[in-house]
C-alpha cells in the first residue's frame, strides 16, 4: 500500500486532500501543529486503520519511521488575517518547514508536491497570470512574509530537484473555497457569508473594483491529484479563471443569502492585489484538467455548510488568539 504524508492535514485544503487519498486506497499520515487548523476537519478519519495523525510543527525536524512514497506539503497559514498575526511562523513554515520536508523526501526517496500560491505573482502587471510571469511582490510589505516564504519554497524545491535529482512538483493555487474553511479566518468567502448569517453589513475593502477568481475545493483537489501523478516538474497554476470584482461578488452573496443588509466600504489593506486570474493553459494541456464547478453551485454548497454550523461557531467573530505562539 502506498504511503503519503500530508502536512497541514487539519486545515481546509489538507483535510480534503486526506479524504481524497484515503478514498484512493492510500495509507495517509496527517501532520499538523493546529496553529490555524482544527481536528474537527479530520475527526471522521481517526477510526480508520489507514489514517494516522502526528501533532507536530514541521518547522522543526521531521522524522518518520518506515517507508514513504509521497509528501504533500500544505502546512502554512493561508489567510491574510492569519499570516499578519503570525508572520514569523509563516516565514518559518515556508522556509524551514519546506527544507525539512525536502530533506525527508530525499531520505525516503519520496516524490514531494509543495503548495505554492498565486501570491508569488504579487500585485500582477501581467493579466491573466501565466507561469512564466515573475511577479510584482514587495519583499518588505505586510504580505511579504507569505509571498516571499512561498517564493523561497519554490526556489529551494527547484534546487533540490536540480541539485539532488529529487522528484518534485509545485502547484500555484489560486483563491480556493469550500466547506471546512474557518468562518472567522477573514478570507472573503467566509467573511461575507458570516456577515450575511449574522445580519451584518458586508465589508467591501476599497472600492471593490479589485478582482479575484474563485475555485471550488473539489476542482482544486482534482488538479493537485493530477499534477502529483504527472511527470511535470515546473510550477502549474490551478484555479478557476472565472473572474469577478469583489463588489460584484458581494452582490452575488447578498442575492444567494437573501440578506437584507447592504455593502459598506472600508479601507483597502496595503498591497491588496488589484487583479487576479489564472491562465490555466498548462493545466489543460499537461493535466487535461479544468474546473467543473460553477461559482453559483460552489457557493450554494459552502453556504449550506456555514448554515449548518452551531450558533457558537457563527458568533466566533474575533480571530484566533495567537498571543501564546
Ligand atoms: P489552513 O489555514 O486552513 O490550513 C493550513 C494548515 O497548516 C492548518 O491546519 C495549520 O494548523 C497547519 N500549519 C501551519 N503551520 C504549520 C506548521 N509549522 N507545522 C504543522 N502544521 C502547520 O489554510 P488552507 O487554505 O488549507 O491552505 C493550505 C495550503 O494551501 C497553504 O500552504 C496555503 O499557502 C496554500 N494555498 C491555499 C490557498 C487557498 O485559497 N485556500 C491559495 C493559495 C495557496
Ligand atoms: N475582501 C473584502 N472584504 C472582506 C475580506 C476580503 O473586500 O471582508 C477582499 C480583499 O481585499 C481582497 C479579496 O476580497 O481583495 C480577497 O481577499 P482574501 O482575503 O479572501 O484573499 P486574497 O486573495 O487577498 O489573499
Amino acid at each position: 500500500m502506498k504511503k503519503i504524508l500530508i502536512t497541514g492535514a487539519a486545515g481546509f485544503l489538507g483535510s480534503h486532500l486526506c479524504d481524497r487519498f484515503i478514498a484512493e486506497g492510500f495509507h495517509v499520515i496527517g501532520m499538523d501543529n493546529l496553529i490555524t487548523g482544527d481536528l474537527k476537519n479530520i475527526a471522521h478519519l481517526f477510526p480508520l486503520e489507514r489514517f494516522e495523525f502526528h501533532h507536530h510543527d514541521v518547522s522543526t525536524f521531521v522524522h518518520l519511521e518506515g517507508k514513504l512514497d509521497y509528501i504533500l506539503h500544505f502546512a502554512s497559514p493561508a489567510s491574510p488575517i492569519d499570516y499578519l498575526k503570525i508572520p514569523i511562523e509563516t516565514l518559518k513554515v515556508g522556509s524551514l518547514g519546506t527544507l525539512n520536508l525536502l530533506g525527508l523526501a530525499k531520505e525516503k526517496n519520496a516524490r514531494i508536491l509543495v503548495a505554492s500560491t498565486s501570491e508569488v505573482y504579487g500585485d500582477p502587471l501581467v493579466h491573466p497570470q501565466n507561469e512564466e510571469y515573475y511577479g510584482n511582490v514587495s519583499p518588505i510589505g505586510p504580505r511579504g512574509v507569505y509571498d516571499e516564504a512561498k517564493r523561497f519554497m519554490e526556489s529551494i524545491t527547484m534546487a533540490y530537484h536540480r541539485h539532488h535529482g529529487l522528484d518534485t512538483r509545485i502547484v500555484r493555487i489560486f483563491n480556493t473555497y469550500g466547506p471546512r474553511m474557518r468562518l472567522n479566518d477573514g478570507r472573503v468567502v467566509p467573511a461575507f457569508m458570516g456577515q450575511a448569517l449574522r445580519g451584518e453589513d458586508l465589508t467591501v475593502f476599497g472600492d471593490g473594483s479589485q478582482t479575484r477568481s474563485f475555485c471550488y475545493i473539489d476542482d482544486q483537489v482534482e488538479g493537485i491529484y493530477r499534477l502529483l501523478f504527472s511527470d511535470y516538474t515546473d510550477p502549474v497554476n490551478i484555479g478557476n479563471p472565472h473572474e469577478t470584482t469583489i463588489k460584484q461578488f458581494a452582490d452575488e452573496i447578498i442575492a444567494l443569502t437573501g440578506t437584507k443588509q447592504k455593502v459598506i466600504y472600508v479601507p483597502l489593506p496595503k498591497d491588496d492585489p488589484t487583479q487576479r486570474q489564472p491562465d490555466i493553459t498548462k493545466a489543460k494541456e499537461i493535466l487535461g484538467w479544468e474546473p467543473k464547478v460553477s461559482r453559483s453551485e460552489g457557493l450554494k454548497i459552502v453556504y449550506d455548510y456555514f448554515k449548518s454550523l452551531s450558533k457558537e461557531d457563527l458568533q466566533k467573530k474575533e480571530h484566533r488568539d495567537f498571543s501564546s505562539k
